[in-house]
């Protein structure tokens, strides 16, 4: 039997045979890629010529064909619709791939063919991307260690291995503090709940094997509790064990878990050759250093702080209006907050919904695709790997652009959340390979599928990473589509959903599934307003987070993470009603792990690009502007990570980025 994973795909647009392939084929098309890749990294390595661009770079971006070809399908299986035996190959294969990749990056001649191209860097015959590339791939290789040698190398592989233990260990701390506690209700401390709080207290309580109702510590279950619930000393109990995860002197306590990743985080950038953690982290972003960072937050920090103060004056009001006394506490702001939301800017979701079904609201996403760039989708009749999963063909003009691919409902055999990936990504190095690109989210299904006006901006948001990859026009995959900086790949996904914010895109195509009727007017503003609802609170809990992670990693380890919590916190004048989004004993996306290690400051950073981006149409005069459109698509959605990011923004936008959009956008300006 042929393995169908590992001979030609003669299907429509060379889409893989999904009817055809069984997870058994999986584990040996892998096993092949790996060889495969091995031999030709070694051949790269020994070749007896000298370096050059073409058999160095070139080569290793051609040697894992098979691996990539692999690991699209599978990895796109594994969380769109995974099975026990998927889940076990995916553990399975973690160890072996990582293995490859050290490999690689251990890989001493390769390394140093790598060095002697960047040696000769000024050879002018290389082309801008392929000197962008090179650079690239000497970053990777020096930030994976492999300048270093004995003692050194030794030690950076020690250091790395404690911080995956610290990492895991901090999860799982995090973890069983949230099991463990939960809070016995009766009925009557239901009070105010609405009926899906009521529902799921009920059905919290019957998995903790309480007697009645219970809050835990699941984000969903506490907000609305503290949304909601009329009972004040209840609202206090809850939002303190909240904020005390990871902080409760037990065996969970992540305290010392925190310091010690700290410490030893400044030490692996020391090895590297880095003045501190935080330089290391963001040298290959757009942000590059701690400055930048500092001083973008603080211009938004002031507004966030000035708006937020403003409405604890009229939060507390509403609160000694109802017979408390005293200061506005935080188990108080979601509280009064709710209640102000409703009397302002209500909006019945079930009224709402019919006007937002899926089929419309694809409809909005591909016009004004259509109208940006002229892009026309087509619906294709093939084979994919779930019935739910549908495809088009995306066409621009008589030109054949990529094939998208929309998994839109939740199952149990989805992972949770929303994201774009892709079966193949855009290149010209080989062959002009055209994208297969996938959008993935878990809209409840329904006949028809009705969307909540959220599910409506991650339904635009996941398209904007999928046009990234669509309309990527590079030569070198590894920095095609979507592959570009953390703090710069949140542009494109983001700068899409203002178009769902468009008046004319609602008002032609929200339309009421049954009756075809456009959306009330006054619907449509209430809709249209409630985007700047809260948002000084919003803000302040979220740069006081991210401040506090750009202090951890800036300079010397603290020796005491709260110590210093308390400071940078003092220091910025925190408004007493409200606290960090996530306090550093359950800042899980600073401590599992170096994901956003002084990087949270990131999805700020993308808000104040996408806004000002689209500024950018504001200021032309029209949401459709096509000069400003073809700029975006030259300098942003075609280019990849084909330049630095400031060079992209600074080419599609004439200067960077500034605050003013997003503080407008945030409804902070009328403040300041
Ligand atoms: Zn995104």
């Amino acid at each position: 039997m042929t393995n169908p994973l590992l001979t030609p795909w003669d299907t429509a647009f060379a889409l893989p045979p999904f009817a055809a392939i069984s997870d058994a084929d999986f584990a040996p098309a892998f096993e092949a890629g790996l060889t495969e890749a091995r031999a030709n990294i070694a051949a790269i390595a020994g070749n007896p010529d000298a370096p050059t661009f073409a058999n160095t770079i070139d080569a290793m971006e051609l040697a894992e064909q098979t691996l990539d070809r692999v690991g699209g399908v599978f990895f796109n299986l594994a969380g769109a619709d995974s099975t026990e035996a998927r889940e076990a190959l995916q553990t399975e294969l973690a160890p072996k791939l990582s293995a490859f990749s050290s490999e690689i990056f251990n890989n001493q001649p390769l390394f140093l063919r790598i060095e002697t191209l960047w040696r000769g860097r000024d050879d002018p015959g290389l082309t801008d991307e392929q000197l962008r590339v090179l650079t690239l791939y000497r970053q990777m290789f020096i930030r994976a260690g492999a300048q270093l040698s004995g003692d050194a190398a030794a030690r950076l592989t020690a250091v790395k291995s404690r911080l995956a233990v610290l990492g895991t260990q901090f999860s799982q701390n995090l973890l069983a503090d949230e099991r463990e506690w939960f809070m016995d209700l009766t009925e009557a401390d239901l009070d105010g709940l609405p009926e899906f709080g009521v529902v799921s207290a009920r059905a919290a309580g019957e998995e903790k094997g309480a007697v009645g109702p219970v809050v835990t510590l699941s984000r969903s279950l506490i907000v609305p509790f503290l949304q909601f619930a009329t009972n004040r000393a209840l609202r206090q109990k809850a939002y303190e064990a909240w904020g005390l995860r990871g902080a409760n002197g037990n065996a969970a306590d992540n305290r010392a878990i925190a310091a010690e990743t700290l410490a030893l985080r400044q030490e692996r950038a020391a090895l590297l050759g880095y003045d501190s953690f935080a330089a290391y982290k963001l040298e290959p972003e757009m942000a590059k250093t701690p400055a930048a960072v500092r001083d973008l937050l603080m211009q938004v920090w002031e507004p966030a702080k000035r708006a937020a103060t403003a409405d604890a004056g009229v939060l507390e009001a509403m609160m000694h209006a109802d017979g408390i006394n005293g200061d506005l506490e935080p188990w108080d702001w979601r509280y009064y907050a709710e209640k102000r939301r409703r009397a302002e800017h209500d909006l019945d979701e079930s009224i709402l919904k019919p006007y937002l079904s899926l089929d419309a609201m694809l409809g909005a996403q591909f016009d004004c695709a259509n109208r940006l760039f002229g892009l026309e989708f087509f619906p294709l009749d093939v084979d994919l790997y779930h019935p739910d999963a549908m495809a088009w063909e995306v066409r621009r003009g008589d030109r054949h652009i990529a094939v998208f691919i929309g998994d839109y409902f939740a199952r149990g055999s989805k992972r949770s959340g929303a994201w774009c990936s892709a079966l193949r990504s855009q290149r010209k190095l080989g062959g002009d390979q055209r994208p297969v690109v996938i959008n993935v989210c878990n809209f409840a299904k329904g006949d028809p599928a009705l969307l909540s006006y959220d599910d409506a901006r991650t339904l635009f948001h996941e398209f904007g990473h999928a046009l990234h990859q669509m309309l990527s026009d590079v030569t070198y995959g590894f920095i095609s589509g979507t592959s570009v900086a953390r703090d710069f790949v949140e542009l494109p996904s983001q700068l899409y959903e203002h178009w769902l914010e468009v008046p004319a895109v609602l008002e032609k195509h929200a339309r009421h599934h049954a009756t075809g009727a456009p959306m009330p007017a006054d619907m449509l503003k209430r809709l249209l307003a409630a985007g700047t609802y809260d948002q000084g609170f919003a803000t302040v809990e979220f740069l006081s987070s991210a401040l506090v992670d750009l202090a951890f990693h800036e300079g010397a380890a603290p020796a005491d993470p709260m110590q210093m919590q308390a400071q940078v916190l003092a220091d910025l004048g925190m408004p007493r009603a409200i606290r960090m989004r996530h306090a550093t004993p359950h800042f899980a996306h600073v401590f599992s792990g170096d994901g956003y290690s002084s990087g949270y400051y990131s999805y700020m950073w993308s808000e104040v690009m996408d806004a000002d981006a689209f500024a950018a149409f504001e200021e032309a005069g029209d949401p459709f502007d096509p000069a400003t459109a073809a700029l975006l698509e030259k300098h942003i959605l075609a280019a990849g990570g084909s330049q630095d990011p400031v060079a992209l923004y600074t080419a599609f936008r004439g200067r960077m980025p500034g605050v003013e959009p997003l503080l407008k956008g945030r409804g902070l300006q009328e403040t300041v």
